[in-house]
Formats: structure tokens, sequence, C-alpha cells
């Protein structure tokens, strides 16, 4: 849908400063020469508005649109996006932690050209181009809400109200515009809240976009008071893999350091009760967990059954924060449909990545397989997306930019490396689309011990290359004879052509994608750019 094309000169501006001064020499020219918008652009007014719901470290497996077989909770109003638009089944992400994936959301770009490869160490270049600036020269009203995780201060947004670093769960302190602020009440609420107020005090003569950024449900997964005891003390199904002993895999998969028998701490399981809560919070708390905590003190647990508490115990605990995710959408989309905004808004809910609940025996995400590499991924965009369709192609958040700006006619730079998703939510995925694609990692050394690795994904192949000194091997699994990921049959002689084969579409997306260097180079971590401002980092971060 071409509805509205910035002239080349200011398309191909690669500086904020040099959009936003175009942007406003644009608009006085438009005055100038007596035009208004409408006029010159005569679908203006049609370019669809954007909800972009981005929550942290949720799990497809905990979206009932998604089916899980464990049947882990019910989510109505995220599954209300699936039931009137589009579920993709294989969304994929280049680097499966939170800030390389967010960098990639705004850039369009993987983490070696972006410059954030990691939580540890990169800070991100708030100068490069992104989408948000991109639409803001073009019109759109933009804001971001809620968690952010980038380090460096948002550019791009004409309203940002933002978590410091991870943020907290409970009263969370926030920076509004740059100004330290504090909310009373659960985070998931507050972000709400914030967005709303945002939306009723839009200019309502021009498209927007917001970003509502949950920082639910990532670690130490607390939910909202009113959730807890959510699911009635269930004893949850166990995935078929939670007692892993990663026989058939490396040394990366035996050294990680991410399991719930022996990585979970006990603020993770509310043993220990979290600093932020006010007494009148913390009562509540405590009427939920105290009884059962006592309980299990009592009971001693050992061994399998101490596992099969903790995997109760986090279950209830991450899918509680689901719960506050799920009122979350609803409110908004409830804000739509009264609104009238419904018809004309594209709403978007995604993850910024996938997660495991119990499989492997994990938590947590980083590796290349299923539960972290995919991330859910639903559109609703009435009367474009056919509604309850179900999407198998290979896409990823690296092509969320591209679409964003496709949608709103603004043209894509060359430089970004994904592909617009319109033509595939029209119904009609192109024939060249891609058939393979590049993942990497690289956040090690580094909390949870999980070695850097590369690889190459297909619909049914997995070639991973774990390339450090301290695990330099190579893997192969392939999904429809195993898919739960538990045998590599790397050098079987039964794989050999396919091996090759992958191997070689492996160095052609590593030349196409331009990875230059598996370790991400000195001179690539981005200086500090704001460092009065720049957000606290907990050293634990992830
Ligand atoms: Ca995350």
């Amino acid at each position: 849908m071409r509805v509205w094309r910035m002239p080349k000169s200011l398309r191909m501006q690669r500086s904020a400063g040099k959009i936003a001064r175009l942007a406003g020499l644009f608009s006085l020219c438009l005055i100038g020469l007596n035009v208004t918008e409408s006029s010159a652009a005569p679908n203006a007014a049609k370019r669809p508005n954007i909800v972009f719901f981005f929550s942290d470290d949720h799990a497809y497996q905990a979206i009932s649109a998604y089916n899980d077989p464990r049947k882990l909770i019910d989510t109505p109003n995220i599954d209300r996006i699936a039931r009137e638009g589009m579920r993709f089944d294989r969304c994929i992400v280049p680097n499966s932690i939170c800030g390389p994936s967010r960098a990639t959301v705004l850039t369009g770009k993987y983490s070696h050209m972006n410059g954030f490869y990691n939580n540890t160490n990169s800070r991100f270049n708030g100068a490069q181009t992104t989408f948000a600036k991109l639409l803001k020269a073009s019109g759109y009203q933009t804001a971001l809400v809620g968690k952010w995780h980038l380090v460096t201060e948002p550019t791009g947004f004409d309203y940002w109200h933002i978590l410091p670093g991870q943020g907290v769960y409970y009263n969370p302190p926030m920076i509004d515009n740059g100004r330290n602020v504090k909310h009373e009440g659960y985070v998931c609420d507050v972000i709400t809240d914030l967005s709303l107020d945002w939306l009723k005090k839009r200019d309502r003569e021009r498209p927007f976009v917001l970003m509502c950024q949950h920082k639910a449900p990532h670690r130490e997964w607390e939910p909202a008071l009113r959730h807890l005891g959510h699911d009635n003390d269930r004893s949850y199904p166990e995935p078929a893999t939670l007692f892993d002993d990663y026989a058939g895999r490396g040394s990366a998969e035996h050294g990680q350091d991410m399991t719930i028998a022996r990585t979970m701490t006990p603020k993770d399981l509310k043993l220990v009760a979290p600093p932020q809560l006010n007494p009148d919070q913390r009562k509540a708390w405590d009427a939920y967990y105290e009884p059962r905590n006592e309980a299990f003190r009592k009971a001693g647990l050992e061994g399998k059954d101490l596992v099969r508490w903790k995997y109760n115990r986090y279950l209830h605990d991450y899918l509680g924060c689901i719960k506050g995710v799920d009122d979350s959408v609803g409110r908004l989309l409830r804000y739509l449909d009264d609104e009238g905004l419904a018809e004309n808004t594209i709403v978007i809910y995604t993850s910024d990545q996938g997660f495991y609940l119990g499989e492997h025996g994990w938590f947590d995400k980083r590796w290349i397989f299923e539960e972290s590499l995919r991330t859910p991924l639903l559109v609703r965009w009435p009367r474009v997306v056919k509604p309850g369709s179900v999407n198998k192609d290979l896409v990823s958040n690296l092509d969320f930019a591209e679409t964003f700006l496709d949608v709103a006619g603004v043209e894509i730079p060359s430089e970004m490396q994904g592909r617009s998703l319109q033509p595939i939510l029209r119904g009609q995925t192109p024939a060249d689309w891609r058939k393979s694609f590049y993942y990497h990692y690289y956040e090690y050394p580094g909390p949870h011990n999980v070695q850097r690795h590369d690889g190459v994904v297909t619909d049914r192949y997995k070639l991973v290359h774990f390339y450090e000194p301290s695990a330099n091997y190579w893997e192969l699994f392939d999904l429809q004879k195993d898919p739960l990921e538990l045998r590599s049959v790397f050098d079987q002689p039964e794989y050999a052509q396919t091996q090759q084969d992958l191997t070689r579409d492996l160095e052609r997306l590593r030349k196409e994608l331009k990875v230059t260097d598996k370790d991400p180079p000195e001179s690539s971590i981005t200086p500090p750019a704001t460092p009065k401002k720049a957000q606290q980092r907990k050293s634990t971060g992830q």
C-alpha cells in the first residue's frame, strides 16, 4: 500500500537532527505553498495507526492461541488479536536476548550492524536510523512506554516514559522524557495507564505509533497481587524434557547455568519477598505465599520432588505475570473499540524473544533452540489481515521496522536487513521469501553461562556452531525427526548432503549480512553518549 512518501532528499537522511530539521522545513514548504497535508497527500488520513505490544520474555507456550499441549493459561485478550488477525508460528529472533532484540526492532538490523550485541556492555547508539525517527519525520506521532533497556535515552519518540534498566514490578520508578518519577501500583497497570493517557492526549488529526512495552513476565516473575493464586494451586503438566541430561549434545548445553533445579534463587522462588512492596501490598503477598512457603519448608523435598515444586512455583508466578499483560491488552483494545480506532489500527502482540518453561529443565532464553529462538507474533489489521489466519513462513522481528515503514508509505532504507511483512499480512507470501535465517548469540561470558554460537535455521534443520575455545563444536538438528532437539546428527553419513547445503547457506548468509567477525570488535561498542542520564544496569541484568 503506497499512501504517502517523503521527498527523496528527506528519506536519505541518516541523522536525527537533520531529519527533524528537514521535516520542519518540509512543513514550512507546505504552509508556504498554502497546501494542507491532506491535499498534498490525499490518503494521508488513512495511514494506519500502530499499537505495538512488546512484552519481555513471553513464551509462545504461555499464550492460549498457540495451543500448547500443556494448556498452561487462558489469555483471552491476547487471543483476540489472533482470532481477529494472523498468528505467526515461525517468528524467530536473530539474537535471543532483551537489549539486542529491542535494538533489532528499532533498526531492522542484526546486532553486528546496529552495535548492540549483549546486555553486558553494549549501549544503543541513538544517532542511528530507526523506524521511529522515520515515522515521526513523515508525520506520525510516536510514543514509547515501559521497558526500554537500551541504556542510552530513547530517540525518535515524541513521548517516552520508560523503566530504568530492568525496572521493578511494584511501585516502579520511571523516567518521563528525562525526568525521574515514581508510580504507585503494579507495573503492567502503570504502563497501561500511561499508554491510555497518551492516547487520550494525542493529536487526533495525525496517525500514531504507540509502543506499549511491558516488563512482565521477566524474571523474577512477580504477579499483580490480584493474580496471586490465579491457578488455584494447580499442578502443571511437565514438559517431556524437564529432567533433560543433555546427552547427544555438547559441552555448552552441559555447562549452562539456567536450570530450574540449580539456578533459581530464593527470590525467584518467592521464598524472599521483593523490597518494593508497601506494607499493605506486603500483607497481601504474605497471605498468599507464607502458608505455602511454610508447607514447603516443612516438607523437606529433595531430588526430583524439589525440582517439581520449583517448576510449579515458577509457573504460578510466570503465568500470573501473563495475566497482568493480558489485562493490559484487553484495556487498550477496548479503548480502540470505544474510540472507533480499531478499524484503522494495526495491533501487534509480540515479545523480545521466547522463553523456556521447563523445557530442557530450563528457564531463560539465549539459545538457537526452539523455545528461545521463536517469539510469539500476532497481528490484527482489520480489512487487510484475514481473521483467524495462521502463517508458517520464516519471519522475524528483524522485519518489524521495515513493515512499519511500508504500511506508513515511507521508503525502507536500503541498509535495513529484514523485509516488510505487508505482503504476508495480505495473504500473499512473495515467491522469493527467505527459506533460511541466520542466528547469532554473543553474551558470553555472562549470566547463565551460555556459550556464543551462530547458525542457520530452516523450516526443518538447524546447523549450529559453538565457536569459542571453551566450547568449539558443531551441531545439526533435524526438527522433523527430533522436534525436541535432543540429538545432534552432525557428521552422520545420512546427513552429509544436508550438512553441506546448510554449511554453504550459512556462509552465504554471513556474507550477505556482512558478518565480519564472530566476536564484537571493541570499536563497535558504542561509547557513552549521555552519561548523565544513562540508565543504571544491574550487574545480573538480562
Ligand atoms: Ca527479554
